[in-house]
């Protein structure tokens, strides 16, 4: 079980998102409205707030001043591999038997992402998706889209917001990268919060990126941190994380830091803003050399 002090930090993590979110339901967006301008508040860098210097960094937290990750065509095709013999299936194109829903306040039940045409889908007010399995360091497959024809109107953080949350407390962000300008550390591939990637290889809307995640758990011992957590990342075949070395848990303000939790933890796509579509996602548990 949680302790208090994650208990708090995660709804540190969670709060701006939760008035992210509920600013987006006050603003009486009208589905299918295809306005140019954003509404108030919604702008290409709204969003959470800045936060607090990222030490080791020139940068606070969010910062909008942040040089913007440099774009690239990734390769063609992407990797789309299906899932090697050891591997978890999580989500083959038909059911979501290996999730559980995750509503507001943290009551988890039934899912209630869509499930069509061989993906599955954030769609508005169904909450995340947490994995029944628990993992640790793991390697990590998934596709992902934001659907063409979207509120135009809905940009930067409001426009297919997601995320893959290692162990539900690590982000790496899932966003419509490709023309939507953001802060840097929330666009798609960012280490939320922390990392941008370093370069930007999102393909446009309605077409599938892919990340291909090397996660390592951070280890404790007792409420000492003696391992901090590291992620590699390949979006769309392009190295944009090469064990990067997180602070801690996911958060703007007090800065990410983290807190002791079990070796292994489920794995959480993010209800956020969407609309975000996955598929193909598998995973393998990493037992190192001999194991
Ligand atoms: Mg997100």
């Amino acid at each position: 079980m949680m302790n208090r002090r994650g208990f708090a930090r995660q709804v540190a993590v969670s709060a701006p998102l939760m008035a992210a979110m509920g600013a987006m339901a006050e603003g009486g967006q009208q589905a299918g409205s295809t306005a140019a301008a954003p509404p108030p508040g919604r702008g290409p860098m709204d969003g959470s707030p800045v936060g607090d210097m990222l030490p080791g960094q020139k940068w606070r937290v969010h910062d909008r001043g942040r040089t913007q990750p440099r774009k690239v065509r990734p390769g063609s095709p992407v990797p789309t591999p299906s899932a090697p013999s050891d591997a978890t299936v999580l989500f083959g194109g038909k059911d979501l038997s290996a999730w559980r829903g995750r509503a507001r306040g943290g009551v988890e039940g039934e899912p209630r992402w869509k499930v069509e045409n061989g993906y599955m889908e954030l769609v508005p007010g169904a909450g995340s998706l947490v994995t029944k399995e628990s993992f640790g360091d793991v390697q990590l497959h998934l596709e992902w889209t934001t659907p063409a024809g979207a509120d135009a109107s809905r940009v930067g953080q409001f426009r297919g917001n997601s995320g893959v949350i290692l162990m539900g407390r690590y982000e790496v962000q899932v966003l419509s990268s490709y023309n939507n300008p953001t802060y840097p550390d929330g666009s798609a591939g960012a280490i939320y919060g922390l990392y941008p990637p370093m370069v930007n290889p999102c393909l446009p809307e309605g077409e599938w990126n892919s990340y291909d995640l090397a996660f390592e758990a951070p280890r404790f011992d007792g409420e000492k941190l003696t391992k901090a957590a590291y992620v590699t990342l390949f979006f769309n075949g392009v190295l944009v994380h090469n064990r990067a070395e997180l602070l801690g848990v996911t958060s703007r303000e007090p800065i990410a830091a983290y807190s002791p939790h079990a070796p292994e933890l489920p794995l959480v796509l993010q209800g956020h803003a969407g609309p975000a579509r996955f598929r193909n996602i598998w995973i393998r548990r990493l037992r190192g050399y001999d194991g």
